[in-house]
């Protein structure tokens, strides 16, 4: 039931009136959505209704819609629009799917995700950052998304196997608690490398407990942090 309330929050948002970006995001989402590639309709729908102006700083609101990550805080950034829908798109969730994404950072991703799939789990290594995404997400009605406030590195033991795992943050190699957490059939999505350089993001597959991994794109992402 929960989780039927979240999907209608969704797209309750789709409708809500006064929003002054509603043509930004209407292009953003025919540019470098649609337009890049990205063919997932619930992808698509999910992009056209969460009002990324609300998850980033807002100075920068008026840049929320530009093909670029954004600056959120602490270091750390919101990644671009495409990169958001491509990470999701690749994952093939299917509703109903349990999702652990490491690195909630804005919430903004999360938000992506709980318009796909009811069941979503979300790790911050930040705790100012994990308190306001979680009191953000509740506000704007994505009351699904569970965030903890922990190191990412080990995943979220407590709700796993997940059906998908999202890494949004760098790691050096390919963490082996979050390869454990991937049920059987799962998919994950990882960037791999050293920070500050061009990483590799990979796919990661589990089948008959035999794990597949695939270089996608070049990408650059912060790096995956360790410790409390
Ligand atoms: N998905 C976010 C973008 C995150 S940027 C969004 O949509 O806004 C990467 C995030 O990963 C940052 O918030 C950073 O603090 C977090 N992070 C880095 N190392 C981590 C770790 N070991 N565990 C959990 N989160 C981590």
């Amino acid at each position: 039931m929960s989780g039927v309330l979240g999907i209608i929050a969704c797209l309750m948002l789709f409708a809500a009136p006064g929003d002054p970006f509603v043509r930004e995001r209407e292009a953003m989402v025919n540019a470098q959505i649609v337009g890049q590639g990205i063919k997932d309709p619930s992808v698509v729908d999910a992009m056209r209704s969460v009002k990324r102006h609300l998850f980033v700083p807002q100075a920068l609101a008026s840049s929320a819609y530009d093909d670029r990550p954004l600056p959120i805080g602490y270091g750390q950034t919101i990644s671009q629009p495409f990169i958001v829908a491509f990470m999701t798109e690749i994952l093939k969730i299917k509703p109903g799917a349990k999702v652990l994404e490491i690195g909630t950072g804005s919430g903004y991703q999360a938000a992506i995700l709980a318009c796909v799939t009811p069941e979503v789990y979300s790790v911050e290594i930040i705790e100012a950052l994990g308190l306001a995404a979680g009191k953000r997400l509740r506000a704007l009605g994505y009351n699904t998304v569970r965030v903890k406030i922990a190191d990412g590195y080990y995943g979220w033991e407590a709700y796993a196997p997940y059906d998908a795992l999202i890494v949004t943050a760098a790691a050096e190699y390919i963490p082996p608690p979050l390869i454990r957490q991937l049920k059987d059939g799962g998919r994950m999505v990882i960037p791999v490398g050293s920070p500050f350089m061009v990483q590799k993001l990979m796919l990661v597959e589990k089948q008959n407990s035999t794990v597949y991994t695939r270089d996608i794109l070049p990408v650059r992402f912060v790096p995956l942090r360790r410790g409390p």
